[in-house]
C-alpha cells in the first residue's frame, strides 16, 4: 500500500533569548538554529523512517530555500519531484526559545494557502484501493476538503490530524476515516470534557476511528469495537515538539500499513512518541530506522 502525505513543510529558523523582545524593543538572540519542519514534513519522515512506501506533496516558494528543503527531505530517502513551486516564498517560522524552553513563534503559511483544490486533487491522482491519503490542518479547508474527497472517490482512506485546529475543521470529518486530536482540540471540536465523550460526539460526524491523545498520560481510540485506551511510556519529558506527529505518523503506519489491531496500533504510536518527547528538537528527536523497526516489526 501507498502513503500519500499531502501537507506543508516549513523551514524553523529558531534563537534563543535571555527575554522575549517587546514592541520596539531588540534584543541579543544566541546562533541561530535551522531546520526542516511543517506537519506534512515531518510525518512523511516519520513514516519514511517506518518503513512505509510514503510520498510527500507539499507546497514551496520559488527560492534558495526550497533547494535546502528539497536537500533536507533526500537526506530522509523522501522524493523532491513533488515539492511544488508556488511562488512567493517558502514557508517558515521565527521561533524565539526562552530560558525556560518556552517559546514565542511567528510562522508565514503563504505557499500552505496557495495550494488550490485543482492541485489537491491533482495530487491523490496515484491513491486508489487499499492506499491511505495523511492530512494535517495547514492547508486551507477548500483544498483539504478537495483532496479528501477525491481520495475517498478513488476508493482510498483518509486520516486527518487537524492542527493547527479550526472549528470549521469539523466540516470534513464526514470525509475522514481516521481522525487524530489533542485533549484540547477533542474538546473544541466536540464541547465535551472528557476525551471519551468527546470521542463518541466526533465519531458520530463520520470517522470510523477516532484517536484522542493525552500527552504524557497516554491516548484514546475510539473504533467499531468500543474504546481502547493505553497510558503514556513514563519518559522524561525534554521537549515535546514534534510528539503529535510522531504518534500519526505511527499510528497511520501501524493500523494501515502492518495492519495491527487499534490497540496494538496505539501502542506502537505512543511508544514511538514518548522517543521523541524523550530528546530535544524535532527531526533529531523523531525514532530512528531501528527503533521504529523494534516497535513495528
Ligand atoms: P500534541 O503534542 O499534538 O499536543 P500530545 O501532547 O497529546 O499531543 O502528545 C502526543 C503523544 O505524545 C501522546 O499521545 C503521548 O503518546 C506522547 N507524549 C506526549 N507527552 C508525553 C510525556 N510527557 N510522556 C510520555 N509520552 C508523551
Amino acid at each position: 500500500m501507498r502513503v500519500l502525505v499531502l501537507g506543508a513543510v516549513m523551514i524553523d529558523e529558531a534563537m534563543t533569548v535571555a527575554t522575549f523582545p517587546n514592541p520596539g524593543a531588540t534584543v541579543i538572540a544566541g546562533a541561530p538554529q535551522r531546520d526542516l519542519g511543517g506537519k506534512g514534513a515531518n510525518q512523511a519522515i516519520v513514516l519514511k523512517r517506518a518503513a512505509v512506501d510514503v510520498r510527500l506533496v507539499a507546497p514551496v516558494g520559488e527560492d534558495a530555500d526550497a533547494e535546502w528543503v528539497a536537500e533536507a527531505l533526500t537526506s530522509e530517502g523522501i522524493e523532491v519531484a513533488d515539492l511544488v513551486p508556488l511562488g512567493r516564498s517558502t514557508d517558515r517560522s521565527l521561533i524565539f526559545v526562552g530560558p525556560g524552553g518556552e517559546n514565542a513563534i511567528a510562522s508565514i503559511i503563504g505557499a500552505a494557502e496557495a495550494v488550490d483544490e485543482r492541485l489537491a486533487r491533482e495530487s491523490v491522482d496515484l491513491l486508489g484501493p487499499g492506499d491511505l491519503l495523511v492530512m494535517q490542518g495547514n492547508l486551507t479547508l477548500d483544498a483539504t476538503r478537495a483532496a479528501l474527497d477525491a481520495a475517498r472517490a478513488q476508493g482510498a482512506a483518509t486520516l486527518l490530524n487537524p492542527s493547527p485546529i479550526r472549528a470549521e475543521m469539523a466540516a470534513l470529518f464526514p470525509l475522514v476515516d481516521c481522525l487524530i486530536v489533542n485533549e484540547g482540540e477533542a474538546r473544541l471540536l466536540s464541547g465535551k470534557d472528557t476525551p471519551l465523550e468527546a470521542a463518541i460526539e466526533l465519531r458520530e460526524d463520520g470517522p470510523g476511528t477516532v484517536v484522542v491523545t493525552l500527552g504524557r498520560l497516554g491516548a484514546l481510540a475510539l473504533g467499531d469495537d468500543g474504546p481502547v485506551e493505553i497510558a503514556g511510556e513514563p519518559v522524561k519529558a525534554v521537549d515535546s515538539t514534534g510528539a503529535g506527529d510522531t504518534f500519526a505518523a505511527v499510528f497511520a503506519a501501524a493500523r494501515y500499513d502492518r495492519g495491527l489491531s487499534l490497540g496494538d496500533s496505539l501502542a506502537a504510536a505512543t511508544r514511538a512518541a514518548a522517543i521523541t518527547v524523550s530528546r530535544k528538537g524535532t527531526r533529531a528527536a523523531f525514532p530512528t530506522r531501528d527503533e521504529l523497526a523494534a516497535i513495528l516489526p
